[in-house]
Parts: structure tokens; sequence; C-alpha cells
């Protein structure tokens, strides 16, 4: 029998199949099974290790208690529709239409998939910053679309104009970008926005942004590419619960858009999942509607936890790049005569109890090789957890 198919151009565009024919799991589960199997601290896989608010844990509780317990309707439910819309209008001044131009999905993974295989076509373009979050390669390939990248340059890991101009073309169809970005903790300022939005026009090609840590900035407010002058027509904007509300098993996420491209994600979304998380969803809206201390006390929080982090690593002696956003931060292990940040990986559970997650995971080979000494560490973990984790890998430089 044969089990050829799509799964393989899949698995090869997310870089988990390997030459030996061996198909790997996600670099997260890879580095979470590890830090399970040694009792290492995970700081590879980045989902927080505190809860989220109680009122919201609350809703959900009651949502179930009150029967919210079957299908959902297609498009979400009201409830939180209406209070997508409101975050939107509240934060960034956007107007929507809850019945028209918003669209819950089963976290933005499924928002992604769902965008993606709406819009690419074989052989179409799609454009991406590099590193790049794992999905977006398997998906492109999934769809048959041909991945393009710009990387982002050290040493604030930001894209080149000039890479950005050469590498949307005619053929592109999706502009792909990810701000705040996972895994570099950069943000694009206006300009590179802006560039983007007339990059697009100039060649009829749609802007999927991936704003998952939009909460989490450190610096300057989060701007949103949908709110540039010429934007809004074609720009899919993709969310999600999990990071803003400590809870990434929801998968609550969402999508805003224009109408007529929300009913051509629709055509897709609903033979994926249909529909999810009933219960959650009343939930993530009170979240959604919480006051704004709760907003900007997680985005100070964590950029506590950054600094915990990052002075943590630098004290055991790995460049560290500075984080403006995110769960993560990017750490050079060069200086500590590692240059192979897989091997180090694989190797850190032993070495310092620590579990950590090599840049080259999110780069196609050229990058890899050059960003070959790089490690993703995820800081959304307690303030004792870091510092911990702190102080074992101080062993690393003995
Ligand atoms: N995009 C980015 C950049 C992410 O980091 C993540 C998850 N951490 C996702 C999408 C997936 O989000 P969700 O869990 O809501 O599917
Ligand atoms: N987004 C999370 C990270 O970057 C992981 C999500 C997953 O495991 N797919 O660590």
């Amino acid at each position: 029998m044969s089990i050829s198919g799509p799964w393989q151009r899949t698995a090869v565009g997310a870089g988990l199949l390997k030459a030996d024919g061996v198909i790997r799991p996600t670099i997260f589960a890879e580095m979470s099974a590890l830090a399970s199997a040694t009792g290492a601290i995970n700081l590879g896989q980045g989902f927080p290790d505190e809860d989220g608010p109680a009122d919201v844990l609350e809703a959900a509780r009651r949502a179930i208690s009150d029967g919210l317990n079957q299908y959902p309707p297609g498009l979400g439910m009201p409830v939180l529709r209406e209070a997508i819309a409101e975050h939107q209008r509240r934060f960034y001044g956007v107007k929507l239409d809850p019945d028209r131009q918003v669209l819950v999905t089963a976290g933005a993974t499924e928002a992604l998939a769902s965008v993606i295989l709406a819009f690419v076509d074989d052989g179409d373009e799609v454009v991406t910053l590099e590193p790049f979050y794992d999905a977006y390669g398997g998906l492109i390939a999934l769809s048959r679309g041909e991945h393009r990248t710009v990387p982002l340059r050290l040493p604030d890991f930001q894209p080149d104009h000039d890479d950005l101009r050469a590498a949307v073309t005619d053929r592109t169809k999706l502009i792909v970008i990810n701000n705040p970005h996972n895994p570099t903790g950069t943000v694009l300022p206006r300009e590179t926005l802006e560039l983007i939005v007339e990059l697009a026009h100039e060649h009829d090609a749609l802007i999927v942004t991936d704003e998952v840590y939009e909460h989490l900035t450190f610096d300057e407010p989060h701007i949103p590419v949908a709110t540039l002058p010429g934007a809004w027509q074609r720009t899919i904007t993709i969310s999600s619960g999990g990071k803003t509300f400590n809870t990434t098993g929801w998968k609550v996420g969402w999508i805003t858009a224009r109408h007529s491209l929300i009913t051509a994600i629709v055509a897709v979304k609903q033979f994926l999942t249909y529909v999810n998380a009933a219960p959650f969803q009343p939930a993530i809206a009170l979240g959604l509607g919480l006051p704004d201390e709760y907003f900007t006390g997680i985005a100070s929080d964590l950029r506590n936890k950054r600094d915990v982090l990052s002075a943590g690593l630098a004290k055991a002696g790995f460049d560290v790049f500075e984080s403006h956003a995110s769960y993560f931060v990017v750490a050079d292990a060069a200086p500590l005569g590692f240059r192979d940040a897989t091997e180090l990986c694989r190797q850190l559970p032993e070495l310092a109890g620590v579990v950590g997650v090599p840049i080259s995971a999110f780069c196609h080979d050229e990058l890899a090789a050059e960003y070959s000494s790089l490690v993703r560490f995820a800081f959304c973990k307690r303030v004792d957890v870091l510092e911990l984790a702190a102080k074992q890998l101080s062993r690393l430089g003995r």
C-alpha cells in the first residue's frame, strides 16, 4: 500500500523530513519531550507556566456548566466576534462589522492554514521573513506554493528593504509577516510595514499578518498593518487568545479582514475544523474586554522576565540579542565554544538541565548555516524558574 501524499511535501516544507527519510516531530514537540524525559527546565516550547486571569478561567467553567457544549456557529459565537471587533476598535481604532469581517478559528494555526490554503495555488509565491514560524513552511508546501524568504539581519533582526523589494514580485500571492516576531522578538518599524503595503499594491499581493504577540511588546505600542494607509483592503489580520490570556491549549484564534476575503477563507475553514472551543469562546470574549491595566500589566510582567533571563544568559557567557516583544530571546552560544546550536540543544539538559530551541529550526539551509550557533529561549516562565535556569546555564562557561 502506498502511503505517499502531500504530507511528504508538507514535512519537507517544514524542514521535518530529512535526507535519511526519517520524519521528525516539530522542534517544539521534540524539545518538550526532551524536557519531560530529562526533567530539564523547558525554555523551549513557548507556553506560560502560570494560569491567566481567574475571571477568564471561571467563565469557561461556567460556560460548560451552562451547557455551551455543542457546535458554535460557523463564524464563531456572536459574543466573541463582537468582543474581537470591540478590541480592534479600542486598541487600534479599526471599526469592524462583527457579522461580516470577523472569523473565529482553532487558534492562529488554523487561521494561517485556512488563509494559505484559500489563496495559494500550485506555484504561487509566498514571501515570509526568515527565521519563520515552522507552520508557515509546512502550510506553504501543503498548498503547493513556492516559499520565498527575506532574511532578518543581525544584530537587530530587521529585514533589509532592498531584500524585501527583491523578494516581492508579480508572482507573489501572499506576503506573510509575523509582527511581533517569533523566534527573534523583533518588531518591524512603521517604515518597513509601509514598504510592505507599498509592495503589496505594486504587485497585487495580499498581506497576511500574524499578530499573536500584539499585547506582548516591551518598548512601543503595537502597530497593526491593517491600520496603515491603503492596507485594509488587502490585509488579513490573525491573532489568538493563547498568548494574551495564558491559554495556549484552548486554541481560540481569529481573523479580521474585509468581507469578501473572510468569505473566501470560510470556504476552506469550514472543512478544516468547521468550529471549535464552544465553552472557551465566551471566556476569551470576557478576556478581550478586561481593563487596559490587564494588557499593560502582562507586557510589563513579561518585560521583567525578559530582563531576568537576558541578564542570566549574558552572565552565563552567551551573546544576547535584545528582545523587544514576544515570549522569546535569542542568544549566541559561540562565545561559549558551541558552534552548533542543534547539537547544543540536544545536550543542554545534561549540561545545564535546561531546554532551548535552535534558531536553525526556523530557517532554510542557507540561513540555518549562518545562524547555526543561535538558540531561542522562552522567558514566559515564573521568575524563580528563570533564575534557576540562568544559574544552571552558568555551568556551561566553566
Ligand atoms: N503564530 C506564531 C508566530 C506563534 O508563535 C504561534 C504559537 N506560539 C502561532 C502562530 C500559533 O498560535 P495558536 O496556538 O493560537 O494556534
Ligand atoms: N508557538 C510555540 C513556540 O513557538 C509552539 C507552538 C507549537 O508547539 N506548535 O514555541
